[in-house]
């Protein structure tokens, strides 16, 4: 081992917050893209944060050394030299890092960014590399030194520099397309390895008596070969001469059989996410192995928002004590998870607050609970004394739901009676939802937010928006019209903002990806829906016109996934409470005269566990709130569901239980792929693929969808078959939306003489 600082880990986290408390760095980098300032300002910001972030870490026993510029995946690629070739044209040149570096995350005009997936099964996207035979291995690029370097200059006591561990980073790679077929990118592990050899004595060189490398992907299910290699890259780095000690940390889950590998290895630390699988700590005693290692008890929640139960979480690190060579305590997994700070929050309900715990008070509190370990006395429990704001309402409609209220009647009941009521044409046209939100739209929005238009002036504008929105319909032809969704920002965002028990922040920017920040809502109590909330909006539209117009919703699993949930009860009971507030949504709007109800799903996918055993329980609850929000439907009222985001492989048979007469799904991208999928399983009710590639400003030919849809006919038999788009039509122009909408409704009329 090296002459670097050494010492215990103590109190730590796992990563912190890198874009800034007031999004510093996602301004710096749209400043720097767009050409408004230079790449020496960019850095300048960047540094100014990490010091400010240094000086946040002086009071825990080590300190994570990150900071990205976009995203901590991308980071190795760029150290490791992994561009794929569409970057380099030219090949490798000096002086160009930085760009290369933002031109593989967001794609030049000649090569395509690397694919952007979620990250476990969190809300952060990050970048995925793509590994082939001849895909460079070296070490190209030392920033994790110079950052060490930096922090021990800044005066940070312990610094740690946290990086993606190598067999991970391989794990959550894809094949080049370069690559021959059946090509693993595990295969390159001995060279990655030694890339990483390398850098660990530069970090002990530069003053790094800890290093941390995440093994994250080991809480998936992995088989015998991946588990060996896990083996094999950790002794092969614990071998290293000169090296700092080695900590391997497992967030989001249970390593399973990898701890036992690692425990056996001679790596020096591992962290265990005790929040999200706190059977691990049961295991602990068990693995002899352990008494010689650190073990970093992971006990405050890093990707959620609660204060700790700090008396409960001490209790739980003091049994392990016995069992292992030495205890520290952090957070369950990087703090990139959570805002910033909650004291700057003004307009949040105080005894919301007394529960909430951001970054920050996180620090303070694997603080406290080190010290109390340290002292063996009882940190003062503040977390125990806000409770939730019980609604009894609520809590007895949750209690009282049979299992008749998930059903509805026959399908073929209510495709007859569907039919009958909306008489509409085979390969009925229709989209998902939003349209074009204008700079128009947005204004009025924030007018209204700031007080600057009243309620009757917003109305106003907001329906002479859905006017214009309806006529266009009407005139490019589509058959089942929308009325656009100008008053939302965001689909989740806008219920929250409209259902008691959810709160909005005004600065709880948490990173998605890049420089893309979102605020998720805080659901925080029980759900209750006193009033409708889009049912005004609906009956306006449906009032211009004499096509059925849809009602939009967006369902209780998306709600809670892009939100920040209670962890006070199963996530199902809260979801069954959101279910129900919907149920109602949808009565009234039955009652308004809506004949068509979409209840997007977009996000059934995100929340499914990391392992294969786990999938059944959460597809249970899901599935099932989505059918309690709908199945209150009279049987004449045609019930849509949308997803996207996708694969949709693993959930088909999730998507055929929620039992929607009409499922709109992602599929331009992929060739119609999941159709064979839902038909294979004999799904036999409506669907619609998308034909029209919505992320992607180009507007396709009418050939182009013609074939789409040809290609769909074969699967589906003409009366289940809907023409739409991918998605939501938000974010593109009106120049290519209506375009293309004219084009896929004239290959849907030609497709239905097919028929
Ligand atoms: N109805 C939403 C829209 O059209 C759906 C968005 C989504 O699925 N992401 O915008
Ligand atoms: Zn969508």
């Amino acid at each position: 081992m090296s002459g670097a600082l050494s010492g215990p880990i103590g109190a730590t986290v796992l990563g912190y917050p890198r874009i800034g408390p007031r999004r510093e760095l996602k301004k710096a980098l749209e400043a720097y893209w767009k050409g408004a300032s230079s790449a020496d300002e960019l850095a300048q910001v960047a540094a100014d944060l990490r010091a400010r972030t240094y000086r946040e870490l002086a009071g825990l026993d080590s300190q994570p050394i990150s900071g990205s510029y976009y995203d901590h995946v991308l980071d190795v690629t760029a150290m490791v030299d992994a561009v794929p070739p569409r970057f380099r044209p030219h090949g490798r040149r000096e002086g160009t890092a930085l760009d290369e570096y933002f031109a593989m995350a967001r794609g030049t005009a000649t090569a395509a960014p690397l694919e952007m997936t979620k990250w476990f099964d969190t809300n952060y996207h990050y970048l995925v590399p793509e590994i082939g035979p001849d895909t460079p291995l070296r070490l190209a690029d030392e920033t994790p030194v110079e950052r060490v370097r930096e922090a021990v200059a800044a005066g940070v006591t312990a610094p740690r520099p946290a990086l993606v561990g190598p067999v991970t980073y391989l794990l959550l790679a894809k094949a080049a397309d370069e690559a021959p077929e059946g090509f693993s990118p595990l295969a390159r592990l001995d060279e990655l390895v030694e890339v990483y050899a390398q850098l660990l004595a530069k970090l002990a060189d530069a003053g790094a008596a800890w290093v941390q490398l995440e093994e994250s992907a080991f809480v998936a299910d992995r088989g015998d070969e991946e588990l060996a290699a896990l083996r094999r890259a950790h002794d092969r780095l614990s071998g290293t001469p000169d090296r700092p000690r080695i900590l391997v940390t497992f967030s989001y889950g249970d390593p399973g059989p990898a701890l036992d590998e690692v425990a056996d290895s001679r790596v020096d630390g591992i962290a265990l996410d005790l929040v999200t699988a706190p059977q691990l700590a049961d295991r602990v005693p068990a693995l002899p192995a352990l008494r010689e290692k650190t073990v970093v008890a992971g006990l405050v929640d890093g990707r959620n928002v609660w204060r700790a139960d700090l008396a409960g979480a001490l209790s739980r690190a003091a049994t392990l004590l016995g069992s292992v060579g030495d205890l520290a305590v952090s957070t369950s997994c990087s703090l990139l998870h959570v805002p910033y700070d909650v004291t700057v929050e003004s307009t949040l309900d105080p005894t919301v607050v007394a529960r909430l715990a951001f970054a920050r008070q996180k620090l303070d509190e694997v603080v406290t609970l080190g010290e109390a370990l340290r002292s063996g006395t009882r940190p003062s429990d503040a977390a125990g004394s806000a409770a939730v704001a019980v609604d009894e309402a609520v809590r007895a409609r949750v209690a009282a739901v049979a299992p008749g209220d998930r059903e509805r009647p026959e399908y073929l009941v209510r495709a007859k009676a569907q039919q009958e009521r909306l008489g509409l044409p085979p390969l009925p046209t229709t989209t998902i939802g939003s349209f074009p939100q204008t700079p128009n739209v947005r204004r009025t929005r924030a007018d209204w937010a700031n007080g600057r238009i009243d309620d009757a002036e917003y109305t106003r504008r907001m329906r002479s928006e859905i006017e214009r929105v309806i006529r266009l319909q009407e005139a490019i032809g589509l058959d089942v019209l929308v009325h656009g969704e100008p008053e939302r920002n965001d689909m989740v965002q806008y219920f929250a903002d409209n259902l008691p028990g959810f709160a909005t922040t005004e600065l709880g920017w948490v990173q998605s990806y890049g420089s893309r920040c979102v605020r998720p809502p805080i659901l925080h109590g029980d759900v209750s829906r006193p009033e409708p909330i889009t049912v005004d909006w609906a009956r306006y539209a449906q009032s211009l016109s004499s096509k059925p117009v849809k009602g939009m919703l967006t369902g209780p699993v998306t709600i809670l996934a892009w939100s920040f949930v209670r962890d006070d009860q199963p996530l199902g009971r809260t979801a069954d409470q959101v279910a129900l507030a919907l149920r109602d949504e949808i009565a009234d709007l039955e009652a308004a005269g809506i004949g068509i109800v979409q209840v997007d799903e977009a996000a059934l996918r995100e929340l499914l566990p990391p392992r294969r055993a786990d999938w059944a329980a959460y597809l249970d609850w899901a599935v099932g709130s989505f059918r309690l929000a709908t199945g209150g439907a009279s049987e004449e009222t045609q019930v849509h569901t949308h997803l996207c985001y996708s694969e949709f492989g693993d959930v088909i048979d999730a998507i055929d239980g929620l039992d929607a007469d009409v499922t709109t799904i992602e599929a331009a991208r992929s060739r119609m792929e999941v159709l064979a999928d839902l038909e294979a399983i004999g799904y036999s009710r409506g669907v619609g693929p998308g034909v029209y590639d919505i992320h992607s400003p180009r507007v396709p030919e009418r050939e182009e969808i013609a074939a789409l849809i040809a290609e769909a006919q074969r699967v589906v038999p003409g009366d289940r078959l809907w023409v739409n788009p991918d998605c939501g039509l938000k974010t593109r122009g009106y120049e290519e939306v209506e375009a293309t909408l004219r084009a896929m409704v004239e290959a849907a009329r030609a497709a239905r003489l097919r028929h």
